[in-house]
């Protein structure tokens, strides 16, 4: 493949965008090489400036579950564009999304509307301190809650401590109200609420992580912490900016069933426009201004034309019995074959997988925390990057990073995939 225009796009926006991009992991750095700019998208498909066509397994990190620019979705956007695009007034719209909803996603009675996962995140974390007057919080090592202060702090050097900011502009005060702990490991969980009693507002995470390549929770992690933020007080949020309406219509709630007191949104929700949101019970939700005193607001929040591309997709997604069953088989399909050839070229790989999620890690262990996930041979995993964009085949840049399957990949994309992968050279 040429990349001719690629290429000169590239140079030219490093001179004006900070790296080039306005997202670091669009950079290729992870991988190397110089990045595709891509020009449309269409069902299971990008194109990009130089005209190459490429089989997406990004789907822009998640939100076009259904495909790129299903044609309802564009339409819908379309019919509302020419109502207006935004108004900065409640629209009868908001409350119809927020109905649909809280009517299908368990324990929840209110939502809130923002427009990223970050700014959810960020939220729903100061909604919990302000419920229960208390300012620390737990996240678990490889979970990405976006990029406010108090998520950039990497683990201290005993579970016990105080992590370090990891960016510099964050703060030692901020950081010192984050508390880290291993993905999978309830014991240093119940280390940090013994060491730090009646100070934790909340624990945080991603109840399938994605954002270490996709690491499953296992022997019941997730009621355990239930059960752990029960007897201490503390709010357990799931934070399903990725899980949500990706693992099952209710997220990781229904699949797993289990209850979170705080859900975070974002990608799906908003059918691909800029779009996050956080809900829970009324009694918590209730705190949040103007009806209670924390403060939380956006200018293009609920925003209608975001409004009405997010509703139209989970409503295509609803109306489909057969939607999560296709997305999950299409997965587990790749899983199994990918596997098969992987193995019959004697690759050491590990695949995770839940729903529609996957990632291939070159490693011979499992991968169960960020620690497994770093020790994986990512030099390999970049080099099969390359291969395969090389065929067609665009993966996330990054052997930390999740596999979006959506419902446009066929019979026909996993024989291609499939194809790709047998061509692979192990080098
Ligand atoms: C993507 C992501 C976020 C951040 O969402 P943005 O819309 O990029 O701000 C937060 N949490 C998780 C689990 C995510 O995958």
């Amino acid at each position: 493949m040429l990349y001719q225009r690629s290429s000169a796009l590239f140079d030219e926006a490093y001179k004006y965008i900070p790296g080039g991009v306005n997202s670091p992991v669009r950079a290729f750095k992870s991988v190397g090489g110089v990045p595709v700019f891509m020009k449309s998208a269409k069902g299971a498909y990008l194109t990009d400036a130089d005209d190459n066509q490429y089989l997406d397994y990004i789907n822009s990190w998640g939100p076009a579950i259904l495909g790129h620019t299903h044609p309802e979705v564009l339409e819908a956007i379309k019919k509302q564009a020419e109502r207006g695009f935004s108004y900065g007034t409640p629209t009868e719209l908001e409350t119809e999304i927020a109905k649909y909803i809280v009517e299908n996603v368990p324990n929840i009675d209110q939502i809130r509307m923002v427009s990223s996962g970050t700014e959810a995140c960020m939220s729903a974390i100061r909604l919990a301190r302000g419920f229960t007057g208390r300012n620390k919080f737990i996240k678990f090592e490889g979970c990405y809650h976006g990029h406010s202060d108090s998520f950039l702090i990497k683990a201290g050097s005993g579970a016990a401590t105080f992590g370090n900011p990891s960016s510099p502009g964050v703060t030692s005060g901020t950081a010192q109200d984050t508390l880290n702990a291993r993905y999978n490991d309830i014991e240093q969980v119940e280390d940090l609420f013994r060491h730090n009693e009646g100070e934790i507002a909340a624990v945080i995470i991603e109840p399938v992580a994605g954002n270490m390549g996709c690491v499953l929770p296992e022997n019941n992690f997730l009621q355990k912490l239930r059960t752990l933020c029960d007897k201490h007080g503390a709010l357990l949020i799931f934070d399903e900016v990725m899980t949500g309406f990706r693992l099952a219509f209710g997220g990781a709630q229904e699949l797993f069933d289990v209850k979170a007191d705080l859900v975070t949104f974002g990608k799906v929700i908003g059918g691909g426009l800029p779009v996050g949101a956080f809900a829970g019970r009324n009694e918590i939700m209730d705190h949040l201004a103007p009806k209670g005193a924390v403060y939380q607001a956006g200018t293009l929040s609920g925003n209608p034309l975001a409004m009405r591309a997010g509703l139209t997709t989970l409503q295509i997604i609803k109306n489909d019995k057969n939607f999560y069953e296709n997305i999950n088989k299409t997965t587990e399909i790749l899983d199994f074959e990918i596997g098969k050839i992987l193995n019959s070229k004697s690759i050491e790989h590990r695949i995770n997988r839940k729903g529609a999620m996957m990632s291939i890690f070159f490693h011979i262990n499992s991968v169960s925390n960020f620690d497994d996930a770093s020790n994986a041979n990512h030099a390999l995993f970049n080099n099969f990057f390359h291969q395969l964009l090389a065929q067609g085949i665009y993966l996330p840049p990054s052997g930390y990073e999740t596999w979006f399957i959506s419902d446009a990949i066929k019979q026909k994309e996993i024989d291609k995939t499939l194809e790709v992968i047998n061509n692979f050279k192990y080098s």
